[in-house]
């Protein structure tokens, strides 16, 4: 088995600011595994802040594993990375292909200034998104409340709308936001604070459900959460799980326990969406999925991962 890596930078249209800082450019590392005519794709690109290995880290882990293929790498992007590369090498050896098919993606949101909030909603709903996900906990609460509020008015019987507060709020703030805005039409919270503990209380409080997502990298945090009851979404990322199959596992545990599963990029390149995408369409094909990110870039990403209408299409 040959493995080549391959570095490439991606560069974000407008900073995405969310509770863990603000993020302009995406550096990644693209994957090939080759099996005489045989290949199979990934990408590892770890992000500041979100509790993963450094990009260097990652970069030593798959050099490592391409002089040794028979050690994988043990750290959560690198390993993610190469563990998509030898499923999908594995899928081309047996010669089965995938159906074309479609899945429907949310448009994010991460700009702060509250007008610019309100023009990138506009925007999502006229490009046919059929959600929005706006980052919250970068800023002060009552900005925050505003924008929240602009975007519920715009999003309001027409498209869902998300939030995302990456844990950036104490429990203090999260319900104080909350609150505010409990009124409006609000599908979920992704982490509104640090500690998993205060979701249930927060969600009582307020009538809105709580995803989990930065909780869900180790095993013991994730029987955490289900022993809380915690959370009513599970929103999975593969290309920091460790890949497709720990994916899957993660999604039949949350079934067993009525926890709806959202499939989600992590500002990834084109190979990891790809195969998120593929992974959203087996697990739960009709939910609206976190898989929207490639307009967030100017560089032109591949046709099968761009969004047309709210959807990315498998061809
Ligand atoms: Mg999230």
């Amino acid at each position: 088995m040959h493995i080549t890596l391959k570095k490439r930078v991606l560069h974000l249209r407008s900073p995405l600011v969310t509770a863990h800082g603000s993020t302009t450019e995406r550096h990644v590392i693209e994957i090939s595994v080759q099996e005489g005519n045989f290949c199979g794709y990934g990408e590892a690109s770890p992000l500041p802040g979100f509790g993963l290995e450094s990009f260097q880290e990652a970069e030593t882990a798959l050099n490592n594993w391409a002089q040794n293929p028979e050690q994988l790498p043990t750290s959560p992007s690198a390993l993610s990375g190469a563990a998509t590369a030898l499923e999908y090498l594995t899928f081309a050896k047996r010669g089965d292909s995938l159906p074309p098919a479609s899945i429907a993606v949310q448009a994010l949101v991460g700009a702060s200034e509250t007008s610019d909030v309100e023009a990138h909603v506009i925007q999502a709903i006229d490009a046919g998104y059929p959600a929005v996900k706006l980052k919250v906990a970068a800023a002060a609460t009552g900005v925050d409340i505003e924008r929240i509020r602009v975007a519920a008015n715009l999003t309001n019987e027409k498209v869902l709308l998300r939030l995302d507060a990456n844990g950036g709020w104490s429990p203090n703030e999260a319900s104080q936001v909350l609150s505010a805005v409990a009124d409006e039409e609000i599908d979920l919270v992704e982490e509104p604070t640090q500690d998993p503990s205060n979701w249930r209380a927060i969600s009582t409080q307020t009538g809105i459900e709580i995803g989990a997502d930065e909780h869900l990298s180790g095993s013991l945090q994730i029987d955490h959460i289900l022993e809380l009851e915690a959370a009513h979404t599970f929103v999975l990322k593969p290309s920091v799980l460790g890949g497709p199959s720990f994916t899957r596992e993660l999604a039949s545990r949350a079934a067993e326990h009525n926890i709806r599963v959202l499939i989600s990029s992590f500002l990834d390149g084109p190979i990891a969406l790809r195969a998120a995408r593929d992974l959203a369409l087996d697990l739960a094909p009709h939910e609206i999925h976190g898989l929207g990110t490639a307009a967030l870039f100017v560089d032109e990403l591949p046709e099968d991962v761009r969004p047309v209408n709210g959807r990315i299409f498998r061809q």
